[in-house]
């Protein structure tokens, strides 16, 4: 039988990209071709020479759809075959081809918040909830919101193959977490963002949207990370590489903040789990500091160091590419 490929890709939206997606229909054990949209719609090209390519990069089967239809995560190029300007991927692979031999992994933690008639799902209307306490990894109709959503997420990325490794709800009302790696500088975005395709198109059914907003409500309340693992294979071996990995970091602070999702002074204020965006700091445990090393890392003297300033809008495909630049050029 023929069946359905959705492609799916990254669009120009500014400050932050959204995904966008469309069915291609194939004969019975056709191959999946390039394809192509109008860039013109998707903040990706003018009018005139609207012409954008999707070029597949990762195929896995549809949980949704089911039988042999697929989900196909694409590139975006011009029509010459070069990567287009939105193309965020393609720093990634050159990272990954310079640094490879030293086997970088990624662990990403995706935050975001479910809303449901404009606002946090479990808000209540013209008034608040109970503050921050009990809903972090809570239990019961009076702390959870959304739980069917977040199993049939979790469901659909282990039948599609992909890396998902936990999940949990959040400190926020409304909020969660899933986790995806460990993988290598290109796969994790490749897998984070079908995930996050996947998230949004599964609350679809639920009438819930799911969004990364960093901080969807200001005051006294968490906001929405990508905390980012990472080690290399002399991370995992000992202890020294661990400190140069932080030290690295720390050097190009500025840099990194500034790649690291739109919004994030908002944030990373100093309250609530993070470090202020324009000071530096790293510490064995500490959900205070920009880099957390984690105590089982300390322990054993060897591991991986977790990377907390990433905002839940960040693009996994420009932050794994920059870390894998930054620490592995020390490391080398
Ligand atoms: P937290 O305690 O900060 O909430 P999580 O359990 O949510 O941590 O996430 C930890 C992440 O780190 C997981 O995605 C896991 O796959 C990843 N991870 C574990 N070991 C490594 C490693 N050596 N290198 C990179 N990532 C790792
Ligand atoms: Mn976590
Ligand atoms: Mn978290
Ligand atoms: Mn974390």
């Amino acid at each position: 039988m023929a069946y359905r490929a959705e492609y799916i890709w990254i669009d120009g939206k500014k400050p932050t990209s959204l995904l966008r997606s469309k069915t291609k229909v194939l004969a019975d054990g056709a191959d999946l071709p390039i394809w192509g949209f109008d860039g013109s719609s998707t903040e990706q090209a003018p009018g005139t020479q609207s012409d954008c390519v999707l070029n597949p990069v990762k195929v896995v089967p549809d949980p949704i759809r089911g039988g042999d239809d697929v989900l196909v995560m694409c590139e975006v190029l011009n029509v010459d075959m070069t990567p287009h300007e939105t193309n965020t991927r393609a720093a990634a692979v050159t990272a990954l081809e310079k640094y490879g031999d030293q086997e970088p992994w990624f662990g990403l933690e995706q935050e975001y918040t479910f809303y449901k008639d404009g606002r946090p799902h479990g808000w209540p209307i013209g008034g608040f909830p109970a503050p921050q306490g009990g809903y972090y990894c809570g239990i019961g109709a009076d702390e959870i919101w959304g739980r069917d959503i977040v199993e049939d997420h979790t469901l659909a990325c282990m039948e599609a193959g992909i890396s998902i490794s936990g999940t949990n709800a959040e400190v926020m009302i409304g909020q969660w977490e899933f986790q995806i790696g460990p993988l290598d500088t290109v796969a994790v975005g490749d897998e984070l963002w079908l995930a996050r395709w996947l998230l949004y198109r599964i609350a679809e059914d639920y009438d819930i949207s799911a969004t990364l907003e960093p901080k969807p409500v200001a005051g006294d309340w968490n906001g929405a990370g990508m905390h980012t693992n990472f080690s290399t294979r002399a991370m995992r071996e000992s202890w020294d590489p661990i400190i140069e990995a932080c030290e690295a970091l720390g050097e190009k602070a500025q840099e990194h903040v500034e790649s690291y999702g739109a919004g994030i002074e908002r944030r990373l204020t100093g309250m609530h789990e993070t470090a202020p965006w324009s000071e530096f700091s790293y510490g064995v445990s500490d959900r205070g500091a920009s880099v957390r090393i984690p105590w089982q890392v300390d322990q054993e003297k060897k591991g991986y160091i977790e990377d907390r300033r990433p905002n839940a809008n960040a693009d996994p495909y420009v932050v794994a590419a920059l870390m894998t630049d930054t620490v592995c050029s020390k490391l080398a």
